[in-house]
């Protein structure tokens, strides 16, 4: 054989080798979003539950809507009158500490503001006062979440009445699409309206009955708790002069002369200037807490039962034994608590045993939690790693999050051994997913405040639901554990 020969052969040998190498790196490589999304069979409508705040209104019972008032939007008018009304007072009592009449003012202001929402004794809403019902059912061309169906709900109500709600919600979208199954989405306050309906219409139901639970996903969950819902309800509160400033830093970038101002603030802050007045809130506002708010709470917010959903177990009874600090007031809102211990004693103390059922069910599931903002700084720790109103440990069911604007040391290592055997430390090392009681299917949105958007989660929710297999953190490279949003309307994988 001549040696151009000899050449050619070589050279058709390599070019096949090239080429089986390059056809088997395809056939080994995972399949991409895009290919797995265009492939998806979405048939099964979604239901969302978005979080609290729908307006409420007064006058729903006339055939029109259009005379409703709205009694929850804040009303500009009556905040500029409370100032008017109470400035001059307010300034003077609180030089003096004249807590009688602090009390007084605060207790209007919070009547003003909140009363009309305000329930009675027994936690149910004034007659004529509600939602304007905006839950619909009828055939859609395509579901997914894109097309969700969305749970409109009165928010103040118990969760009891919430999931009786949403089961005649879930029967009327079953009704109008002929679908045999419904899949959840659930969003902040939606998390334990979603945990509720799962205890009483999964977790307590026959077999065939669970059936027509199709999928679940807890996005930025209250189910867990709320810290700025529950702490402030219990009077646990501290004011700290860095999480303050950490909060306005947050609030104030983006613009110059608001960030020019927060360092002149910081370096206030370290010449110890602003001491005297956080001195004062905490030792005077916050130790006589009760005695200054306790009137107000009880005649607005502290008769929803909607916020106490949003509490922790402990943290709930923490609330309960400070806003109702007398047998008597026990005794007068017997009916309220009634409603609020039903969730926590029922609903949250078996959220670990509905979600175990769920997944030995093989139902697909989702736990969507972001991060890296303070805490409102209403609480007694605002440092905590959170969305801005959930903290990222309750909301993804118990990462370890390293403290607020700081990392994990380099010594550092993953808390637990998870079953995957990889690693669940974030690569900007301030999240250890691996203490997630559902570490591989828990999702972590760094720079997002407190969001649901579409735009950010759609893909990945319609991949959860309707996935033959259960999509986790690993199945594709576009969804990995932790993803970030610079501001560009996207989420892309955190490096
Ligand atoms: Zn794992």
């Amino acid at each position: 054989m001549g040696k151009s020969i000899k050449r050619i052969i070589s050279l058709v040998l390599v070019i096949c080798l090239v080429f089986s190498i390059g056809a088997t790196g395809v056939n080994a490589q995972a399949e991409t979003v895009q290919q797995a999304l265009q492939t998806l069979e979405k048939d099964v409508p979604i239901i969302e539950i978005q979080g609290f705040g729908d307006p409420i209104y007064r006058g729903i019972s006339t055939e029109t809507e259009d005379d409703d008032i709205d009694i929850w939007t804040a009303n500009i008018d009556a905040i500029l009158g409370l100032v008017k009304k109470h400035l001059f007072n307010l300034i003077f009592s609180l030089i003096f500490k004249n807590t009688d009449k602090l009390n007084v003012i605060l207790t209007d202001v919070m009547v003003t503001l909140f009363g009309a929402i305000a329930c009675d004794e027994g936690g149910n809403p004034a007659p004529d006062t509600g939602m304007q019902d905006k839950s619909t059912a009828y055939p859609k061309p395509e579901y997914g979440q894109r097309n969700s169906y969305r749970f409109h709900y009165d928010w103040r109500l118990d969760a009891h009445t919430l999931s009786t709600q949403l089961r005649e919600y879930v029967e009327a979208v079953m009704q109008a699409t002929g679908s045999d199954k419904v899949a959840f989405v659930s969003f902040s306050m939606g998390g334990s309206i979603l945990m509720t309906y799962l205890y009483e219409y999964y977790y307590l139901a026959t077999p065939e009955e669970r059936e027509h639970v199709h999928s679940a996903v807890f996005m930025c969950g209250a189910m867990n708790g709320v810290a700025c819902c529950e702490d402030p309800f219990a009077g646990k509160l501290l004011l700290e002069s860095d999480t303050l400033l950490y909060a306005l830093g947050e609030l104030m970038s983006g613009n110059e002369t608001l960030s020019g101002l927060h360092k002149v603030l910081v370096v206030l802050d370290k010449i110890r200037l602003f001491d005297p007045l956080i001195n004062y809130v905490n030792n005077y506002i916050v130790k006589n807490f009760n005695a200054l708010a306790g009137d107000g709470l009880i005649q607005s917010m502290g008769t929803l039962p909607g916020f106490f959903v949003m509490m922790s177990y402990d943290g709930y009874y923490d609330a309960e034994n400070f806003i109702f600090d007398t047998p008597e007031e026990k005794q007068k809102y017997a009916e309220l608590i009634a409603k609020n211990r039903y969730y926590h004693e029922n609903v949250q103390l078996n959220s670990d045993n509905i979600i175990n059922v769920l997944l030995e069910d093989g139902k697909n599931m989702a736990v969507i939690s972001e991060y890296g903002y303070s805490m409102i700084p209403v609480t007694s720790d605002s440092s905590r790693m959170s969305d801005g109103t959930i903290t990222t440990a309750a909301s993804s069911f118990g990462a370890s999050c390293a403290p607020l604007g700081s990392t994990f040391n380099e010594n550092y290592v993953q808390a637990k051994e998870c079953t995957c055997g990889k690693n669940h430390i974030s690569p900007d090392r301030m999240i250890d997913a691996s203490t997630c009681k559902y570490a591989d299917i828990t999702w972590f949105a760094k720079n997002l405040r407190h969001d649901s958007s579409d735009r950010y989660f759609a893909d990945l929710i319609d991949l959860v639901t309707y996935s033959d297999e259960q999509v986790t953190v690993w199945t594709y490279e576009e969804y990995p554990q932790f993803m970030v949003s610079f501001e560009n309307e996207y989420l892309v994988p955190l490096k």
